[in-house]
């Protein structure tokens, strides 16, 4: 039987477990897929790596730090965070699948990102991982953030590393940006709260496709607003389901039973 975890804290809310103990079953894998709360990231990875653990996700505090302790993938390394590590080679490699799970969220409905003009709003670590993925084929990727420094600099960080034409700004250069954009992501965690939203419903319009990071509610303000103006909306599910979907992937070397792994994440959420 494979082992399969998850480091970060808290994770006991956590719904990998059953997402990828279901891909697994699925697939007619043997594996478990197990949670832990270490007091060091790079401790974990070296005793999960003694241990014989086949692969780890990672999340929040632990992102940012299991990088020096793995060989990063070039979007890793981009993106500065690993969210997914696999030990089945020698250094184990640590790679970021939150930016597969934004790229293929979107394709999933099939909203073009090629040639599109793209809003991130938020520039922590879901909107370092949604101006990467965009930024790959985007004409033009506008991050905006309540504190315009933190725009400023992940922009600055990233604009030689992507096609994209990347700018940054204050909130109030969505008023600029969402009316004629394609596509708008939420990175923040505006949402979280029960009514809030970070972008004036007035500036969503029938042309958009609107992903929303957050997934716990499901049904944002956001996506209610974005629904009302007959824009296209893609949940904060997928994305996850897409991270885990490419997380599974990598570990296994084999498709991912997609739906198998949705249903299941949407009955624990
Ligand atoms: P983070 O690194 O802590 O960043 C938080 C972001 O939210 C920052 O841009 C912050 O702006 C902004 N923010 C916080 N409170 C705000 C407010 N009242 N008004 C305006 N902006 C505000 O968090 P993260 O890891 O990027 O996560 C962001 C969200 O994405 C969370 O809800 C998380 O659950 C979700 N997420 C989802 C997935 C998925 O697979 N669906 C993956 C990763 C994250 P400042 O810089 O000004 O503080």
């Amino acid at each position: 039987m494979d082992v399969y975890g998850l480091i970060g804290r808290p994770v006991e809310h956590s719904v990998s477990p059953p997402m990828q103990e279901a891909g697994f079953a699925a697939a007619g894998i043997d594996a478990r897929y197990v949670t832990f709360e270490p007091a060091s990231a790079a401790d974990a990875v070296a005793a999960a790596r003694e241990l014989g653990i086949a692969g780890l996700n990672v999340t929040v505090p632990f992102k940012e730090a299991v990088v020096a302790a793995v060989e990063p993938t070039a979007r890793a390394e981009r993106v500065g965070a690993v969210n997914t590590v696999d030990f089945g080679t020698d250094p184990p490699v640590g790679d970021n699948t939150d930016v597969a799970g934004v790229r293929r969220a979107f394709a999933h409905h099939d909203a073009r990102v090629a040639g599109s003009e793209a809003v991130v709003v938020g520039a922590g670590g879901a909107g370092r991982a949604a101006t990467a993925a965009l930024g790959e084929s985007a004409d033009t990727v506008h991050v905006a953030n309540r504190t315009v420094e933190r725009a400023e600099r992940l922009v600055a960080e990233l604009a030689d590393e992507v096609d994209a034409t990347l700018s940054a700004g204050g909130l109030e250069t969505l008023a600029d940006r969402v009316p004629t954009a394609d596509l708008l992501v939420n990175a923040t965690t505006v949402g979280m709260e029960e009514n809030a939203t970070p972008v004036p419903a007035e500036l969503l319009h029938a042309d958009l496709t609107v992903l929303d990071a957050v997934y716990t509610p499901i049904e944002t303000r956001l996506l209610r607003d974005a629904a009302a103006a007959g824009a296209t909306t893609v949940d904060g599910a997928w994305m996850l389901l897409y991270q885990g979907v490419e997380a599974f992937e990598r570990w296994t070397g084999r498709d991912a039973p997609v739906d198998a792994m949705n249903e299941a994440l949407r009955d624990a959420l």
